[in-house]
């Protein structure tokens, strides 16, 4: 093959993938299917977010699905305690590919107002890969829409040619934490 044959087979086989990841990608932003699953105070805005008033189904969101085997997104609204840690990591390593995690409130993304205290994780991403973040104690309706509009970016500049779930090396399921005597440990580690 000529290096202009080789550069106009890199050109086709880019039409084919930007073609393919365009309409791929916007389907898969347009029916994104929350796990419907909430943890404390802020899984209330995320309840008043799915009604009437601001009604995530114009975004696509409408579908939350009571089992993680039906779900793409896990929001997790609310305090991590580290009792409900491994649940939390169990549930998500429970989703099918592709599937995302949007961190709400500050507990979630921090630990919030009972950050360092004896029962609360400081912060889910120490244990799952969070996509999204979004602020607030709780959040209002209109901070998890804009959540959930970051969250359709991300997905419309993916492409399956570096897309983890389609990349065998990639290993995407996630330890799951121990709670011992003296707190969370992930497997392997033991305790404190
Ligand atoms: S961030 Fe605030 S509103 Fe949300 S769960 Fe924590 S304490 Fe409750």
């Amino acid at each position: 093959m000529t290096e202009e044959e080789h550069i106009a087979e890199q050109i086709r086989r880019n039409i084919i993938i930007t073609t393919i990841d365009k309409i791929y990608n916007w389907g898969r932003r347009s029916s994104v299917w929350p796990m419907g699953f909430g943890l404390a105070c802020c899984a209330f805005e995320m309840i008043c977010a799915a009604a009437s008033r601001f009604d995530f189904a114009r975004f696509g969101m409408e579908m939350m699905r009571p089992t993680p085997r039906q779900a793409d997104l896990l929001i997790v609204s609310g305090t991590v305690t580290k009792k409900m840690a491994p649940q939390v990591v169990r549930l998500y390593d429970q989703m099918p590919e592709p599937k995302y995690v949007l961190a709400m409130g500050a507990c979630a993304i921090s630990g919030g107002p009972f950050k360092d205290t004896y029962n609360v994780v400081n912060g889910i991403d120490t244990y799952l890969p969070v996509d999204v973040y979004v602020p607030g104690c709780p959040p209002r309706p209109e901070a998890l829409l804009e959540g959930f509009i970051k969250l359709h970016q991300m997905i419309e500049g993916q492409t399956i040619l570096t897309s983890p779930w389609y990349r065998k090396e990639v290993e995407r399921e996630m330890p799951v934490p121990i709670l011992g005597p003296r707190g969370l440990v992930l497997p392997g580690e033991g305790h404190e």
